[in-house]
């Protein structure tokens, strides 16, 4: 089986935590690589980009990378700038000259049917076909929808997040009004939409009006050999970090995480004496949302505590997580939370708030707990709970690893290509 997966806006091998790279990433990452493990045949489609990527032992091929032009904004497009890089075993990453190297989301909508027409003459002057396509987010979704139509394969469409969600919750984000609209249409014409959580699921159905039938929930997955608790001691030597009680928040710089609602929690804890907030993701330097954490955590008196890291390599982030005593995700929405699996895969109770994919990752009481959204002193108290409980912490630690263990790539990755089986099936029954 051969599969082309979309990643228009962002390309999966720059290092998440900062701008649009985050959960997305990792997940292209992993299923690519567990698919082919599998046995499929995995090309991943982005766009060319200045960003470095995010890893050692990358080999590439073909066309080296290209230079510093940016391709015409109208015309063909020029096929000796596109760039190949074998990311993993069976898994080709190809990067796209379309539209600006450079670019923020909000500008891309207009170049998604131009990347699908690259695309499409890539793989013809190259023989390449495909079975079925996967795209990821609304703007991959738009160039799916090409694809698979002009091809005559399945269209598969995975959103990651929602408009609709994000504008709902509460965290003052904003969305061009193309955004809902093309998910719509996305969800109306695609051959299945896979779901995170059930939660997500119903958001489908209930604001996108999807089809339940053509709703399939395929929840992420997490290494459970990359992601497992360190001695604690030693990951903090390895990070220099000293014998303070740790709270870890882990992702994109950006208010749908709820870093106001962190630096408030914190603000409201008893006691500091001995505390540290490690912040990993954005950039330490130069970031417009820390810099504005950073004039909140002054306001509230607490920079002392906090330490903004910037975003860290992913294979390092097991480090973290065994090196803190809990993780907060204080999210406003979280369709998933691959945060929170992670430092749960290395025995690290969570405190998250009970929103989308957080309510059912996170058992309340058992592996960490569920704070109603908005309650910093909610979050306050069950961090410090946790911080002052070892036995708690460790037994919350134990449950947690065990319920990630029941969640790895493997597992996921068959349930994936059992759906692609089905669709593909159903797709030639019908054209027969
Ligand atoms: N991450 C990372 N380095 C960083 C910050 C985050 O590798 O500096 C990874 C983190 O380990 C996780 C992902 O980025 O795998 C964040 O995923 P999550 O679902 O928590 O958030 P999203 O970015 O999807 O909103």
């Amino acid at each position: 089986m051969r599969v082309a997966l979309l990643s228009f806006h962002v390309c999966p091998w720059t290092r998440p935590g900062q701008r649009d790279a985050g959960g997305m990433n990792i997940y292209l990452r992993n299923m690519a690589a567990s698919l082919a493990q599998r046995g499929l045949s995995v090309d991943i489609y982005t766009r060319w980009h200045t960003a470095p990527h995010d890893g050692v032992g990358l080999s590439t091929s073909g066309a080296a990378p290209t230079g510093a032009a940016l391709a015409p904004a109208e015309g063909p497009v020029d096929h000796r700038t596109v760039s190949r890089v074998e990311i993993s075993p069976g898994v080709r990453l190809w990067h796209i000259p379309v539209g600006p190297k450079q670019a923020s989301k909000a500008r891309l909508a207009q170049h998604t049917e131009r990347f699908a027409r690259a695309i499409i003459a890539l793989c013809e002057k190259q023989g390449q076909s495909y079975d079925l396509v996967h795209s990821h987010y609304w703007l991959s979704g738009a160039a799916g929808l090409v694809l698979g139509r002009t091809w005559q394969v399945p269209h598969v469409a995975t959103f990651h997040t929602l408009a609709e969600v994000k504008l709902r919750s509460r965290a003052g984000e904003r969305e061009p009004p193309v955004r809902a609209s093309t998910e719509r249409q996305v969800v109306a014409s695609s051959q299945a939409v896979v779901a995170s959580t059930e939660h997500e699921r119903g958001v489908l159905v209930q604001y996108y009006q999807a089809n339940p039938g053509r709703v399939h929930v395929v929840p992420p997955g997490v290494d459970g050999v990359l992601f497992q608790a360190q001695d604690q001691r030693a990951a903090r030597r390895t990070l220099g970090l000293d014998g303070q009680q740790l709270v870890l928040f882990v992702g994109r710089p950006e208010p749908l995480k709820g870093t106001d609602l962190l630096l408030r929690a914190v603000a409201s804890m008893e006691n500091r004496q001995n505390l540290k907030v490690l912040v990993v993701g954005g950039s330490a330097s130069g970031d417009r949302q820390i810099a504005r954490m950073r004039r909140l955590a002054r306001k509230l008196g607490i920079s002392q505590v906090i330490d903004f890291l910037g975003s860290v390599p992913h294979y390092q982030m097991p480090h973290y997580y065994s090196a803190a005593d809990v993780l907060v995700m204080p999210s406003y929405y979280e369709s998933f939370g691959l945060a929170a699996l992670e430092a749960m895969s290395c025995g690290t109770p969570v405190v998250a708030a009970r929103v989308g994919g957080l309510s059912t990752l996170v058992q309340d009481g058992r592996t960490g707990y569920l704070v109603s959204p908005q309650c910093p002193e909610v979050y306050a108290q069950r961090l410090e709970m946790l911080l002052v409980n070892r036995d708690l912490r460790a037994s919350f630690g134990a449950a947690a690893r065990q319920r990630a263990m029941g969640m790895r790539w493997s597992a996921v990755a068959q349930n994936m290509v059992s759906l692609y089986q089905d669709l593909i099936g159903q797709g030639a029954g019908d054209r027969a």
